[in-house]
């Protein structure tokens, strides 16, 4: 059996090594799509969607309104303090990739369930391209 639900959030970020558009500061709309595999417990339910919710909030509202920066574009950093923008400061460049590992990290940490076996995201950086790993729990 598979559940998902669907997270959103706005987030600005750069990728300071791309060659094109994506070196600038810009933003995206993104969306995850957080889908768990497993056997539903005796009241026929995998997960309570509103504990996926619980599990998923802060890690949103940790990027919601934010900029994603990588901990090496340390001219970036500067000018968000002088800013007191908000920033989530990663060890990555924002690729749709990364962030789908970053999140699919975020989650797995959390407290699962153990009659969840299979744990899949996938992220929308536009609304028709989007990066998608899955790992067994
Ligand atoms: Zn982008």
């Amino acid at each position: 059996m598979k559940i998902a639900k669907e997270f959103s959030w706005e987030m600005g970020h750069r990728l300071p090594f791309h060659e094109g558009k994506c070196k600038n500061l810009h933003g995206h709309s993104y969306k995850c799509m957080v889908e768990l595999s497993g056997k539903p417990d005796k009241n026929g339910m995998l997960l309570d969607y509103y504990d996926l919710k619980k599990i998923m909030d802060p890690i949103i509202e940790e990027l919601d309104h934010s900029f994603m920066v990588n901990s090496s574009d340390k001219e970036l950093i500067e000018i968000l303090d002088r800013l007191k923008s908000n920033k989530v400061i990663v060890d990555f460049d924002s690729t749709a990739e990364n962030i789908c590992l970053y999140l699919m990290d975020k989650v797995r940490r959390s407290s699962l369930p153990t009659n969840i076996e299979e744990l899949k995201v996938r992220v929308l950086e536009t609304e028709n391209t989007y990066a998608e790993e899955s790992c067994k729990l």
